[in-house]
């Protein structure tokens, strides 16, 4: 299964897992493996957690309270009282390791510790009235990403992921309209 890192943000990333929410859920974490593969692939978490089925549900239950909040947030609308529960009980936990070295930076810890990660992460978004927290342009992608562009006119998740798939769309129908006013 294919991951994203395109939310700017690893909170983000971790509700992003889960795309076309509202007509066709996609969902990238199906197994407690997918989750393991899915935090060794993120930057800011150890490489090596090991996952089981509890810590598995507990972190599905993490990554919905933080999609909700995102939404609430994209919504301006108040945040919902169990998600603030799960977000904040989860960065109450103790965080990963990081350790500085010739080879650079080693991040060390379980899964509690790299969901406590994401958690205080998101949480530190979420607070930020500044931060421009949006939800993709293309209709059915339902990712929530944190726009650090300047001017703020970043549209789309990622180009790769919507941008270029929205492009292709209109140019087909432009293609389709010139077709059709030929014949005229
Ligand atoms: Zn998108």
């Amino acid at each position: 299964m294919y991951f994203a890192f395109v939310s700017g943000n690893p909170a983000l990333d971790l509700a992003g897992t889960v795309v076309s929410r509202r007509s066709d859920p996609i969902d990238a974490l199906a197994t407690p493996a997918d989750l393991e593969r899915w935090v060794a692939r993120c930057d800011e978490l150890p490489d090596l957690v090991a996952v089981d089925s509890a810590a598995f549900e507990s972190a599905l239950a993490l990554r919905e309270a933080l999609y909700r909040l995102a939404l609430d947030r994209v919504r301006g609308r108040p945040f919902g009282r169990g998600d603030l529960e799960i977000v904040n009980a989860a960065a109450a936990g103790p965080l990963p390791t990081v350790e500085l070295s010739d080879a650079g930076l080693r991040i060390s810890g379980d899964l509690v510790a790299a969901l406590s990660h994401i958690a205080r992460s998101g949480i530190a978004l979420l607070a930020d009235p500044h931060a421009r927290v949006k939800e993709c342009g293309r209709a059915d992608c339902t990712r929530i990403y944190l726009d650090r562009s300047r001017g703020a006119r970043r549209t789309w998740c990622g180009m790769d992921e919507c941008g270029n798939r929205v492009k292709a769309a209109a140019y087909r129908t432009r293609r389709r309209t010139a077709a059709v006013e030929e014949l005229r």
